[in-house]
């Protein structure tokens, strides 16, 4: 065992062994992989081997296709055999919602290149002729599904690392984790001490422990999880004979299962309701090849649904239960990247299907510690995106949510109930019980989405299509625009940056300069590549301290970037504030008149301008107020400590009153930017995107003192736009955009070559017969003259102007066309025309908020 190295890969399951294999191929051949066992002691021995690449977020879809696309090269440069099977799968539809939820995810998959089809239930039957069609609605054929060995597959990614250089040492545990000053960490193992310049915690079913020796606690849950095999089937024996070919993969939402073939008989997974975490507190180390106690009477609800919508099932003899534990992260994607507040400590933890989305895992995080990025956008795998409210109580209510909602339709107007209220502000009482406020989970903390008419009407019909809220949304936007609304706005970031240093600081990270004192900009930021990390709002306070406010769900994600940047002569200090300061925004016509009732500045349009910031009492308490909203109205935001927030809401309230003030909540507030084409981040700005292409030029200020990402920034300037972040005004029938939607355009042969193409690997459809069925022509991509051109980012009803509305990206070339039938939204398999809104369809000029 080597005495120093680059790096240490804690675990040796599959995820451990693809970073090690990543790390080794990106150049870092100095690395070492420790194993307390054999490799695959966790969770990866037993797994089912299923892989696929359909995935809820398009970035983790892209690196699970990644991931199956890997395995053919893995065979090849380790000579192991991952025991691949490409067979395709079905999902089948028992509801016309489910079927909904499948035309959504066939949709998305148009712009990632997948290849899916929605086909009818005899489709699906003649590829798995063991089901009864007549419980089913409809079904997506995926062709980029199959099965593999996971031991082979794990040994095939140790192999392949090894023959580039990397070490793996076996039965060796690391018991201890310590940090030398120079950033360096001792790694303490049953068989002496490695010194390694970066750590990487791969510990699977241990990844808990492996964090608490940093001092982690991270968000992670193992829970039990079972699949039966059955002996041979004679109706899988007499399919394969007959048509020479392999069963394909099926998912039964209603049933919560997953079943295959697997040798002559078939093998069937659930993801039961009633589902059981394992270990909650602390992992056994001495844990390994053995498997938990099978436990049907858990299962026996999704057995009873499989046996009525597969029969041949009910007669088949099981051989053996399955039962073994892995691990969730409460949404049930990866942990991965750099943990903010430490140095060198990398994840790739909380991995719940290692074989689909291991490889994604290794290439996302060598690029990372090698070239300093992931190189894609994988915020919805990022570590950073838990804050210190993700404890282990917390994570054992929505891990089990997690598991036992994984068949379920996820609605786009759901909010998820396990473990809320987690964190509230001052008002939660007055807006649940007084206002009836429907609230909504930001980045754990309790937020008004709107306020029915009475308690009884407080909750949301879930639903694809608009729903039970969409008039009282409307109400609030009509109200605020027409007079002047109230809303909550605590759930941003918020940090306070202090020091001589902090201005020089702030300049060299934000596109923007920074203002004068008493003055507010809108900046990005951007990573040395120039793509978007960060949109925040600045304002300069005095010489030496600047509030900024950003995205509530980035902040760890964004200290973690600022922590790296901080210069280290200790000029400059950042808090982050978290709720220790609340917010309420106040917007419509008569904003001023409401805010000049509770205080004795002068709040004049000539005297507070728009962008202005100060520090003034609001109804007798110390409040910081923006002049800015972002409703795109006249409207302020106003800062208080928590202990005043009911004292200035109640003062609003009142003064309002003879306005006809309206509470207003995060729904109406999203509606009413889309009318000022104003983009959110997460959605509209993401890391895959430049400060161009997004549409933020003013803000990026090539001619100031250089900043990070500047470079890359005035390339993307020079060398032309590929794409441009556009709004749409949708002619929508009862539904509006979701996000993900592909566009369309009438483009005749023109390729703009921005959409990614199919991957050209998957399994051929077939008929009973097992006759290969041709694809659709022109793919999933091209329909005669209109092709996919773009996606849609996100969307909703703009009320005040009355119609449906959507941004997203489309090729620049395009960017300016603003007729009619040119383009088509495709929501919910329905495709829609839509037409370019070239300017805001509310106040254009911005005359209204400059009043
Ligand atoms: C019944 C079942 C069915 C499944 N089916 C599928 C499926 O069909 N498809 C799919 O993609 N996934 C499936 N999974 C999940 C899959 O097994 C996991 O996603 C995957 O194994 C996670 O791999 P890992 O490397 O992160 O963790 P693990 O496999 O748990 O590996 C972690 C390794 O780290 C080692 N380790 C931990 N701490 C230390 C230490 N301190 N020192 C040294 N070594 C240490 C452990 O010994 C272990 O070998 C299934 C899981 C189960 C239980």
């Amino acid at each position: 065992m080597k005495s120093h190295v680059r790096a240490v890969v804690i675990g040796g399951g599959v995820v451990g062994c693809s970073v090690l294999y990543h790390l080794a191929k990106a150049g870092w051949s100095d690395v070492m992989l420790i194993e307390r066992s054999e490799l695959t002691s966790g969770s990866s021995w037993h797994a089912a081997g299923g892989f696929h690449t359909l995935n809820g977020d398009p970035n983790v879809a892209k690196l699970q296709a990644y991931t199956v696309s890997l395995y053919k090269e893995l065979e090849e440069l380790s000579g192991q055999s991952c025991g691949l099977h490409l067979t395709g799968g079905v999902m089948m539809a028992d509801t016309p919602e489910r079927m909904d939820f499948l035309r959504l995810v066939h949709a998305k998959g148009r712009y990632l290149g997948m290849e899916t089809e929605l086909i009818t239930p005899s489709e699906a039957k003649a590829m798995f002729p063991l089901m009864d069609e007549s419980n089913f609605v409809g079904a997506l054929w995926d062709p980029v599904e199959g099965h593999l060995d996971p031991s082979g597959t794990t040994h095939a990614y140790a192999r392949a690392a090894r023959k580039l250089g990397a070490e793996i040492v076996l039965r060796n545990r690391v018991v201890e984790l310590t940090q030398e000053p120079d950033g360096t960490w001792n790694v303490v193992t049953e068989q002496g001490t490695v010194k390694a310049d970066h750590v990487v915690n791969a510990g699977g079913l241990w990844a808990r422990e492996v964090g608490r020796m940093a001092g982690l606690e991270l968000p992670v849950l193992a829970m039990e999880h079972m699949y039966l095999l059955t002996e041979d089937m004679p109706e899988v024996l007499d399919f394969n004979a007959r048509t020479g070919r392999e069963l394909v993969g099926v998912i039964d939402f209603k049933g919560e299962i997953y079943t295959r073939q697997e040798r002559s008989g078939i093998l069937l997974g659930t993801y039961e309701k009633a589902c059981k975490p394992w270990s909650p507190v602390e992992t056994p180390w001495d844990f390994g090849h053995e498997l938990l106690a099978p436990d049907l009477d858990r299962i026996a609800p999704s057995l009873e649904v499989g046996f009525r919508h597969f029969p041949a099932l009910e007669n088949a003899g099981i051989k053996q239960i399955i039962n073994g534990p892995f691990t969730f992260a409460p949404d049930g994607n990866p942990l991965v990247g750099p943990v903010p507040g430490l140095t060198n400590y990398w994840t790739a933890c909380g991995v719940m299907a290692g074989f689909s989305q291991g490889g994604g895992v290794g290439l996302a995080l060598s690029q990372w510690m090698v070239d300093g990025d992931p190189g894609a956008d994988i915020w919805g795998m990022d570590v950073s995106r838990y804050g210190e409210w993700a404890t282990l109580r917390y994570t054992n209510a929505k891990v089990r949510e997690n598991y036992s909602r994984r068949f379920s339709i996820s609605f786009p107007n759901e909010e998820l109930p396990a473990a809320r209220p987690q964190q509230t502000t001052p008002l939660y009482d007055i807006m649940v019980r007084d206002n009836h406020a429907v609230m909504g989970d930001s980045w754990g903390l309790e937020t008004p989405l709107w306020f029915a008419p009475s308690a009884e009407e407080a909750h949301d019909v879930l639903s694809f299509h608009r729903s039970n809220d969409f008039e009282h949304v409307g109400r609030e936007v009509r109200a605020t625009r027409e007079s002047v609304g109230v809303t909550e706005i605590s759930n941003f970031a918020k940090y306070e940056v202090t020091g001589d240093g902090a201005e020089a600081f702030l300049n060299r990270l934000m596109t923007n300069t920074m203002p004068k004192t008493g003055r507010i900009v809108l900046t990005p930021m951007l990573n040395e590549a120039g793509k978007l990390i960060g949109d925040f709002t600045i304002a300069k306070m005095d010489a030496a301290r600047f509030m900024v406010w950003g995205s509530i769900a980035a902040q760890k994600y964004h200290m973690r970037w600022f922590q790296q940047h901080l210069p280290s002569d200790g000029s400059v200090a950042i808090r982050r504030l978290g709720i220790n300061l609340v917010g309420l925004s106040i917007a419509g016509p008569n904003a001023r008149k409401v805010l000049e009732k509770l205080t004795d500045d002068d709040v004049s349009g000539s005297a507070f301008r728009f962008m202005d910031v100060r520090e003034m009492d609001v109804h007798a308490a110390p409040c910081i107020v923006n002049r800015i909203t972002y409703t795109g109205d006249l409207g302020y935001e106003i800062w208080m400590e928590p202990a005043y927030q009911r004292r200035v809401y109640d003062g609003i309230r009142q003064a309002g009153e003879e306005f006809g003030i309206v509470d207003f909540g995060m729904r109406a507030l999203l509606a009413m930017r889309l009318e000022k084409n104003f983009p959110t981040w997460f959605r509209e700005l993401r890391p895959i995107y430049g400060p161009f292409e997004a549409g933020m030029d003013r803000f990026v200020k090539l001619s100031k003192d250089d900043f990070i990402g500047r470079e890359a920034a005035a390339k993307e300037q020079a060398d032309g736009l590929k794409l441009m972040r556009t709004s749409f005004l949708v002619d929508a029938l009862d539904a509006d955009v979701m996000g993900d939607e592909p566009v369309w355009a009438k483009v005749g042969d023109t390729d703009y070559g921005t959409v990614e193409k199919p991957h050209g690997y998957g399994a051929p459809r077939f008929d009973a017969d097992g006759k290969e069925i041709a694809k659709p022509e022109g793919g999933t991509l091209r329909d005669g003259d209109w092709r996919v051109v773009g996606w849609i980012t996100s969307g909703g009803y703009a009320h005040s102007i009355g119609s449906s509305m959507a941004q997203g990206y489309i090729p620049s070339a395009l960017a300016n066309d603003g007729s009619e039938g040119m383009f088509e939204i495709e929501i919910l398999g329905i495709r829609r025309p839509a037409r370019i809104a070239l300017e805001p369809p509310f106040d254009p000029a911005g005359d209204k908020m400059r009043s």
